[in-house]
């Protein structure tokens, strides 16, 4: 266990890990959207756990059922400013007939744990119950206060959880400079011997457009130059095919670097940053682990849902189009303006819904640490800073001025695909990839 004394995390710590993630799966908490969805059950259940480690949880609620719980765990540095922990406790929808065991059965079989949640994130919400049980049976304080949060309504809008929660009880995060939760510090098998833990240290920005063509309305078979199907397919078609250009943000340049020195590719920081530089060139050398940054090195907006007419022969007088679209930190006032553009004087576009990018600085104290961590309970990870393409709770949290990163630490064996089991069928993780993350978070938490 390289150079680190493993005292606080005992065989009870590690039993607890597994039994709750297990027992956490079982409390069906899926997310459907529209407000339906029910996290009271689960809330208590955490609750029950942090009371069991001496802990004070409050639960809070905006809307019945949608239950946010919050403790603090009080360091022993009053001037050290405090730590947010967080995990959220829905989960998104799971089809029982194409899974191999129940999603919401909790099974350990053969050393795994299964079930929807398994990695997103019940898993996490498991290790941070487990740290904070043995710190209390080993009379452990950390330095600075540990503020957790268990959020409801992560996988929806998060206004019945973490924006609630932002907005309502600020006074709870009091004194919280950063935060840490999901998608990030597991392991990725970028080829043979090359274990990557990716870290999260920034977040595309969320930018759901709704598109309106107006036109004017008439029989099918007459000429019509003002027709809105017309105007709306072809705005539609040049945001589809539009190539967005290349936006290294502080995250992904430094990834790159690392990834391209990791990979054996000479490259420079003034190289990265030259005119003319090619990133797709770059991506294709660095095989697998392109898959980290390829979707964050520039903005995007894919069109998913189109809307129009009633009937052959009669032309409607509008017609409506939604568009996906994911900003990359520093780069909203090109994208709006790209957007004025791609759509054209025919068709008004306006934000359905729209987040806030995020970007943690990768030269930090708190980055340093998060690498430490990890490098002390794995001596060939490799940790890279990435930009994660979509959002978390970190940025209802980022209003608080909490710099949020991705760290909910796994060890997977090679084969295991972190990013296809996340909101995938048979999602499930290795009772060691928790037995890892559990010693991890307990050895980051400790020294932050
Ligand atoms: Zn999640």
């Amino acid at each position: 266990m390289a150079d680190v004394t493993d005292t606080t995390i005992d065989a009870r710590a590690l039993d607890e890990v597994v039994t709750y993630t297990s027992e956490l799966i079982r409390i069906d908490t899926t997310n459907r959207g529209g407000g339906d969805c029910r996290e009271r059950p689960a809330a208590e259940y955490v609750a029950e756990r942090l009371v069991g480690a001496g802990l004070d949880p409050v639960l809070l609620e905006r809307a019945p059922g949608r239950t946010n719980v919050v403790a603090r765990y009080e360091g022993w540095d009053p001037g050290a400013d405090a730590l947010l922990v967080h995990g959220h406790l829905d989960v998104v929808p799971a089809e029982p007939d194409d899974w191999t065991v129940h999603p919401f059965s909790g099974e350990v079989r053969d050393g795994v744990v299964w079930g929807r949640g398994a990695v997103d994130m019940k898993n996490m919400d498991a290790m941070i119950l487990s740290v904070v049980r043995a710190w209390a049976r080993h009379g452990i304080r950390p330095r600075r206060d540990i503020v957790i949060a268990y959020t409801a309504d992560e996988e929806a809008s998060a206004e019945d959880g973490s924006a609630f929660l932002a907005e309502e009880h600020a006074s709870l995060f009091e004194g919280c400079t950063e935060g840490i939760s999901e998608s990030g510090a597991y392991t990725f098998h970028a080829g043979p011997g090359l274990a990557l833990y990716p870290v999260g240290a920034g977040e595309r920005g969320t930018a759901w457009m709704k598109l309106t063509a107006q036109g004017r309305a008439g029989h099918g078979s007459k000429v019509n130059r003002e027709n809105a199907v017309t105007r709306l397919a072809a705005a539609v078609a040049r945001i589809g095919e539009h190539r967005w250009p290349v936006r290294l943000t502080p995250t992904v340049k430094a990834a790159l670097l690392e990834m391209a020195t990791l990979h054996g590719i000479s490259l420079t920081a003034a190289e990265l940053e030259a005119t003319g530089f090619d990133v797709d060139e770059l991506l294709v050398k660095l095989g697998p682990a392109a898959k980290l940054v390829e979707a964050t090195v520039r903005n995007s907006a894919n069109p998913t849902l189109l809307e129009a007419g009633y009937k052959v022969n009669v032309i409607p007088g509008n017609a409506m189009a939604l568009v996906d679209g994911r900003i990359l930190p520093g780069t909203d006032d090109e994208f709006l303006a790209t957007m004025d553009a791609l759509t054209g004087p025919d068709v008004e576009w306006e934000f359905d819904h729209n987040e806030i990018a995020l970007q943690a600085p990768v030269d930090s104290p708190t980055f340093a640490k998060l690498r430490a961590a990890l490098e002390a309970f794995d001596p060939d990870a490799h940790v890279v800073p990435f930009c994660m393409s979509g959002g978390t709770d970190a940025k209802q949290f980022a209003r608080l001025g909490i710099t949020g990163y991705g760290f909910s630490p796994l060890k997977l064996p090679p084969g295991f695909d972190y990013q296809a089991l996340f909101h995938g069928v048979d999602e499930r993780v290795p009772v060691d990839a928790l037995h890892f993350g559990v010693r991890v978070l307990d050895h980051y938490l400790q020294t932050a």
